[in-house]
């Protein structure tokens, strides 16, 4: 029962008022609730769990590791565990693309990362000012939360928050509008009211602010600006990043090389707490100890992580299969789409990143998620309207079930779409169902 929680736990807990159950194991893409209830999940700790529930493999390695008396609290101490991690970053990741950059340790959730990444490039620019784009989304700590873009989360902070300025995301006027056309405007015209940037930082593709993916060109152009004026490009991968859009980085298909860079969610690999930021050597002004805290090198995540590593990205197999998969999800959605009409559903994304906006009625999103839940989907919601029902299952997800989480999909928004009286859209025989009989 849930009652414990309601009585004992804080109002401010979230994903268990979407899907109240009490949850006792997980095996990749399956959890398990405590009657034994089997749900597919699309939602994988929100992008932590890219390689799935208890990896088997990475399992073993931390089992290992354990099982030797070996460090697992050392403050930011040398440790065997942190230089195997950073060797293995070093050859699997970065070398093969040609990255040179140091590696800080903040503390171990997204929001220290992001936190470290504004002030280093304040502290090395001697600016202030940092720049956002709308529905970004970078964390809840202040500074963080001052560079996010959501009302809700906002509120209540409103005095902390300050130092940032927002302009218009990829697309954010329609398809017609260059915005970085207008962010030039704001940084070459010295009387905009626009202080010169520290840095502007972004998501490739926004998680929480509903899935938006900004284009190649249009990161390639924040790039120049950022060249152009001596502006700090800072890419927030901590949701994008770890192969969810196919490569390690959710930046490198366009070419763009950051100057900062966050990490966290799926970099352990396991699901335990770890977060990081690359920052290009000649950035490295940091102080000993400037930004210190304690839980900065948590050396069960360096060995769950490293072995992520040496298992998915020692060669390029693993971002093939990702991009074959995405194909497979991508088009499946898009005949979903088909049959209840394009102009209903939106599939937005890029490789397993992907959501499906109801721009026209954001309400329907929170009503399929619910009945998904109902049926034994795990599949959240995100965006400014909480109208994109976002789809992050694991990378490591069966085909089958991927096949079977899609066809419980594709029938909550078919039964979502029935009972919702108001507007009679076409509830065509479900398609996916048909094709996998
Ligand atoms: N940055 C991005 C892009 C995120 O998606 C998130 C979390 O969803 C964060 C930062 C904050 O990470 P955390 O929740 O671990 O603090």
């Amino acid at each position: 029962m849930t009652n414990t929680f309601e009585r004992l736990e804080s109002q401010v807990r979230s994903y268990c008022r979407a899907f109240p159950t009490v949850f006792n194991r997980a095996v990749n893409a399956e959890l398990f609730d405590e009657s034994g209830r089997r749900y597919i999940d699309f939602l994988a700790g929100a992008g932590t769990l890219n390689y799935g529930h208890n990896n088997p493999q990475i399992k073993q390695s931390l089992l290992e590791y354990l099982r030797q008396d070996s460090i697992v609290h050392a403050l930011d101490m040398y440790t065997m565990a942190k230089r195997s991690f950073l060797e293995t970053l070093d050859s699997r990741v970065l070398q093969p693309q040609k990255l040179v950059f140091k590696v800080q340790f903040p503390g171990p959730t997204g929001t220290n990362a992001v936190e470290a990444a504004m002030k280093l490039a304040r502290k090395v620019t001697g600016r202030h000012r940092i720049v956002a784009f709308t529905n970004g989304y970078h964390g809840m700590t202040a500074g963080s939360l001052s560079a996010t873009g959501n009302e809700y989360h906002r509120q209540g902070s409103s005095g902390l928050l300050g130092g940032v300025s927002f302009m218009p995301f990829d697309g954010y006027f329609g398809p017609d509008v260059d915005t970085v056309e207008y962010l030039r405007k704001f940084i070459e015209d010295a009387s905009s009211g626009l202080d010169k940037p520290a840095a502007i930082m972004l998501e490739t593709v926004q998680g929480e602010g509903g899935v938006n993916v900004a284009t190649a060109g249009w990161l390639m152009r924040v790039q120049q600006l950022c060249r152009e004026h001596g502006i700090l490009l800072i890419v927030d991968d901590i949701q994008a990043g770890c192969g969810r859009t196919g490569a390690f980085f959710s930046f490198s298909s366009s070419g763009v090389v950051p100057d900062i860079v966050t990490l966290s969610k799926s970099l352990s690999g396991y699901g335990l707490p770890m977060a990081l930021v690359l920052i290009k050597p000649e950035l490295d002004r940091w102080e000993p100890g400037e930004h210190n805290g304690t839980f900065r090198g948590h050396n069960l995540a360096f060995v769950t992580a490293q072995a992520a590593m040496d298992i998915y990205w020692r060669d390029n197999a693993f971002a093939a299969q990702v991009n074959t998969k995405a194909q497979r999800l991508r088009r499946k959605l898009l005949a979903i789409a088909d049959a209840y009409g394009q102009a209903v559903i939106e599939v937005r994304g890029r490789g397993m990143f992907v959501g499906l906006a109801f721009e026209q009625e954001p309400e329907l999103a929170t009503a399929v998620s619910r009945r998904a839940f109902e049926k034994g989907l795990i599949v959240e919601t995100c965006g400014s309207r909480d109208h994109v029902l976002k789809l992050l299952a694991p990378l490591t997800i069966e085909d089958h079930v991927l096949d079977e989480g899609l066809m419980l999909l594709e029938q909550a928004i078919c039964d979502t779409l029935t009972q919702h009286k108001t507007r009679s859209y076409s509830t065509p025989e479900i398609y996916l169902s048909k094709e996998t009989q």
